[in-house]
């Protein structure tokens, strides 16, 4: 065997002790709030297609019309011969609906922040970069080599305690965080947060991806009602809005820089025909499901307060993601496992994607759920947590 083979197994073996490994299992959305996997119909707890847009056929059947009249493929980056007419309509309805000057598509959320968080940080390499303790994975990328200065979870007492820790030092500011966390469920206090960045002369840079589609005036995140406060505001595609890709919105200077300047936007082949045409179906629907929305977080209230009844701790959710916190990624293995032998799906989640001690399942409602259904999970998780 090759010698990296050996550290492959050797890695994988000490994530095997830690009953860290993963792997991949076939699922299939089969329906309203339902998932085949393993040849069996599971309801789904887990997926992030909180809306039921990723099987609406307006959606699937606009991204094949478009396919079928513009091709499979765009060809070559953007800077080349990639940008068609619908990239920009797009990514000028995208700006509407943030309210913001201009906006930029990129392939997925995760390659976003990773080269977008890079590229500003390369315009100013003295930049101290505040980050929230649980931001997501692809920030950490983009911010990889860079010092990052990590304020408690949502605690933004300390990131002022932080900002003015650090006054005397030179450089600009950098405040990194997400308005809807994804595996806690909480928000962020976006007004405090555009006040604090104001104060210390910060630039805020907000993850919308749990919040696009969801929250907001017309679903359009929590940062819609203070439109051009917030520097930099990402989301996808690929949560509520059903489809695939991810934008990012703030000032035409913004934008003209990461059109220049963005390694991850300048050498990658532009987004293809059948995603635009999904995007631009999910903006046509998504202003208009108020009413999905609301049952949403009617249903998340009703959740949280029954499992508060019984003693069940969901942390500090506020929104369609509810964790069950439940300590060591053993037992949430063994509570999601529980869960599968009863019809529900709902993943464990354990380190790295969380703090150790911090396992947990990670409960998502969808509009679609019925009462029934939550009810279902309600009475199997009561059952194993007794
Ligand atoms: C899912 C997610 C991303 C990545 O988006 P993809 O389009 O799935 O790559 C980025 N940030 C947060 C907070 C996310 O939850």
């Amino acid at each position: 065997m090759a010698l990296l083979s050996r550290y492959l197994a050797d890695a994988l073996d000490r994530l095997e002790r830690h009953h860290q490994t993963r792997s991949l299992v076939a699922t299939r959305m089969s329906g309203p709030a339902r998932l085949e996997r393993q040849g069996r119909d599971l309801i789904d707890f887990s997926s992030n297609d909180y809306l039921g847009l990723a099987r609406h056929p307006l959606l699937a059947e606009r991204s094949a019309e478009w396919a079928i009249r513009h091709g499979s493929g765009s060809g070559a980056s953007r800077l080349v011969t990639g940008t068609s007419a619908e990239h920009l309509a797009i990514e000028a309805r995208i700006a509407r609906f943030k309210g913001t000057e201009a906006a930029l598509l990129f392939p997925t959320g995760w390659q976003l922040n990773a080269a977008v968080l890079a590229a500003l940080l390369k315009a100013a390499p003295g930049t101290l970069l505040f980050t929230d303790r649980l931001v997501h994975g692809s920030l950490h990328a983009g911010a990889a080599g860079h010092r990052q200065i990590r304020f408690r979870h949502n605690d933004l007492d300390h990131l002022e305690e932080l900002l003015a820790g650090h006054a005397s030092e030179d450089g600009p500011r950098l405040i990194v965080t997400e308005s809807v966390f994804s595996m806690d469920g909480d928000r962020a206090d976006v007004e405090r947060l555009v006040r604090i960045a104001q104060a210390h002369d910060a630039f805020l840079y907000l993850d919308e991806a749990h919040a696009t589609g969801v929250l907001g005036p017309d679903g359009a995140g929590l940062s819609r009602g203070i439109t051009g406060k917030v520097d930099l505001v990402m989301g996808t595609f690929s949560k509520a809005m059903g489809c695939f890709g991810a934008y990012v919105a703030g000032s035409r200077l913004l934008i003209d820089y990461l059109v220049n300047a963005c390694g991850g936007f300048i050498f990658s082949t532009a987004p293809p025909p059948a995603m635009l045409g999904a995007i631009d179906a999910a903006l046509d629907l998504v202003p208009g499901m108020e009413e999905e929305r609301l049952r949403l977080a009617d249903q998340a209230v009703y959740l949280r307060d029954r499992l508060a009844e019984h003693g069940i701790d969901t942390g500090a959710s506020s929104t369609q993601i509810i964790p069950v916190i439940v300590g060591e990624a053993e037992q949430a293995l063994a509570l999601s496992a529980a869960l599968a032998g009863a019809g529900l799906l709902a993943s464990a989640i354990r380190p790295p994607t969380v703090p150790q001690g911090t396992s947990r399942l990670r409960i998502v409602l969808r509009a679609s759920h019925t009462r029934e259904d939550v009810d279902q999970l309600l009475d199997a998780l009561v059952r194993q947590l007794r």
